[in-house]
């Protein structure tokens, strides 16, 4: 089934639906296809989003502040312009969203720090910001604006694998449908990269809550790579919380003391670090307590609700108001069971340990229109990189996919205007169907089981703390992976609806993800936002950059680039 179109869209989560909306409305006579690896809506990670969003309403407030904020939280290495449009179109968009249907539940107005920001260094007035869109909410609006369109076909449970490029200019991909197994080319005049994240790279991560495994592989980042594109600040991987006590899935520890009071507590019961934080630093200085032989047995800290000057009641509410609405209730009805012997909040001492990857600050380098270096090519959301910086505020992701993914499919759909479909060369996508194909193999180790030790070699020398000495082992130990098992591994079975199969199309994606993330790593000789390394701890003023990797003779090339100063000086801050 190879097929002809103006846009593709690759990715179908907020950034993705949002440029396929866009490309459709503003060309009615263009035909844009959407792909996604999973059912549109139930994939991906803005369904399973909280619903925080950050954006300016109060009238004494201006993107301005906001904008500061931002960049502050980001370290100084946020590309500023790309800021400047955040900050000014979030309100427009997040409107434009809820007109379409996705509920606005009023978190702004019971929670009890006013909806200001929870990671705000503290540096200026705090307004009230935050608004509360369920991700469920969220992607059905979007779903159904995706399906009142004509001119929109989504293709699901389909992968894009590898993106054709001549000349320099994106001209098509190759898709597996997973369900058939049956492999395609899409040709395209533009297309739009909106793959999502990459936490699945760790052992533990909050983008696979749901048991939703495969979509946050950072496969987009890969293909990009591959592509020739550039991507930037790759090491910037925002970690939040995992609770060890009571056990439930989401809940950043900065948003729960900002919403319920409490103190952070070792086990002896001292204070050891104190709001405002940003979530990297939360993350960081646990870990370090942690290190010093001040955690729990089961390695964690706590967050002291007993320390809170709140009533128990409303400890209580704003505990569910962290929980995502969506399954907020069901999931309270469970952390009670679970705290039977304890009910009330008043009297919890909340066990966290840090880890768990979040949210990938780098990805795909992009200017205002969302363009990367390769023509014809376009990114938007957590696979492009630039926005957030060094670490992202809460609330500022959902805003940033719909405002870039409407940038992305708006500057996409009039690039397609101005070209002509471009035929592969002999042999470009033949090559990879075979590629696809020759992954059968009746030997070898299980694809899940390369993946876990990918995951487990990013968790001990990758994560919150790292320094040259682990990073250095991280890559022999990856390039041991590449050199045994990576040689053959096992996929039997037929074509159809075959997990080992993508599995194993995604395992290499990983590898070499994890590379790339490990090498930026090494590279960045300072600590700044959510990258800390024990062997340089401080942040170094000669280090305003983003690292920059790109495929070069096939081999990993890595660079500083300057970072775009628009209004606020980094000097301010370091
Ligand atoms: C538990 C959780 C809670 C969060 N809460 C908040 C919050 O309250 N506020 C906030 O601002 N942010 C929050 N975030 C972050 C935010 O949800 C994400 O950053 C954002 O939704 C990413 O959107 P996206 O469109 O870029 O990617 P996604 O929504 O992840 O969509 C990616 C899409 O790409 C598809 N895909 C991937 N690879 C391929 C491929 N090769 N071919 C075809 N399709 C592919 C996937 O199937 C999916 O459809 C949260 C994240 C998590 C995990």
């Amino acid at each position: 089934m190879n097929t002809k179109t103006d846009v593709l869209v690759i990715g179908a989560g907020g950034a993705g639906c949002r440029a396929a909306i866009e490309a459709a409305d503003n060309d009615p006579g263009a035909q844009i296809v959407i792909l996604s690896q999973g059912p549109v809506g139930k994939s991906g990670l803005t369904v399973m989003a909280n619903g925080g969003m950050r954006w300016v309403t109060q009238p004494d407030d201006t993107p301005d502040n906001l904008f500061r904020e931002v960049v502050e939280a980001g370290d100084f290495i946020n590309e500023q312009n790309l800021v400047e449009i955040l900050t000014e179109e979030a309100p427009a968009r997040a409107n434009e969203l809820i007109g379409w249907g996705a509920k606005e539940l009023p978190f702004a107005e019971v929670s009890q720090s006013g909806g200001a920001a929870p990671d705000q260094r503290g540096t200026g007035p705090s307004y009230v910001r935050s608004h509360y869109v369920p991700g469920v909410n969220y992607m059905m609006a979007l779903r159904k604006e995706l399906e009142s369109r004509s001119n929109i076909t989504i293709i699901e449970d389909s992968i894009a694998t590898k993106l054709i490029i001549r000349n320099n200019r994106a001209i098509g991909a190759v898709v597996l449908n997973i369900r058939t197994g049956e492999i395609f080319y899409i040709a395209a005049k533009a297309i739009a990269l909106a793959t999502g994240g990459l936490g699945e790279l760790y052992d533990h991560s909050s983008n696979t809550p749901f048991g939703m495994h495969g979509h946050s592989t950072g496969m987009g980042c890969v293909l990009a790579y591959d592509a020739g594109a550039e991507l930037i600040d790759l090491e910037m991987v925002q970690f939040t919380g995992d609770q060890l006590y009571p056990p439930w899935l989401l809940g950043n520890p900065a948003l729960l003391v900002s919403l319920c009071g409490g103190k952070y507590m070792n086990v002896h019961g001292e204070e050891f670090m104190k709001l405002p934080l940003t979530r990297a630093e939360t993350q960081i200085l646990a870990h370090k307590e942690i290190a010093k032989g001040n955690g729990t047995d089961r390695g964690g800290v706590f967050i002291d609700l007993t320390a809170s000057s709140l009533p128990g009641e409303e400890i209580e509410e704003q505990l569910k108001i962290s929980l995502s609405a969506s399954i907020g209730k069901e999931r309270w009805k469970l952390i009670k069971d679970m705290s039977a012997d304890n009910p009330d909040p008043k009297n919890w001492k909340i066990e966290f340990t840090p880890g768990g990857a979040h949210f990938a600050m780098g990805g795909v380098r992009i200017n205002g229109k969302c363009e990367t270096n390769i023509e014809g090519l376009y990114a938007a959301g957590e696979v492009s990189g630039g926005v957030q910086g060094g670490n992202r505020m809460g609330g500022n992701a959902l805003t940033e996919i719909i405002v870039f993914g409407a940038r992305a499919g708006k500057f996409a759909g009039e690039y397609a205007k101005s070209v002509d479909i471009i035929e592969p060369e002999a042999g470009q996508v033949d090559e990879e169907r075979d590629r696809l194909l020759g992954l059968f193999n009746s030997e070898g180790a299980a694809p899940c089981e390369i993946r876990k030790k990918i995951t487990a070699i990013m968790s001990e020398y990758v994560a919150v703390c790292r320094s040259g000495e682990g990073l250095n082992k991280a890559l022999a130990e990856l390039e041991a992976l590449r050199k045994g098992e990576f040689t053959k591994m096992r996929v039997p079975g037929g074509k159809v609806f075959n997990s080992w199969w993508v599995e194993a199309i995604q395992v290499v994606y990983m590898l070499n993800l994890a590379e790339m993330i490990t090498r930026s790593a090494l590279f960045r000789t300072e600590s700044r936002g959510a990258h800390y390394r024990d062997d340089y701890p401080e942040r170094d003023p000669s280090w305003v950059k983003h690292t920059c990797l790109v495929k070069k003779d096939g081999r990993i090339d890595i660079r500083a680039v300057p970072v775009t100063i628009t209004k606020l000086d980094p000097e301010a801050k370091v």
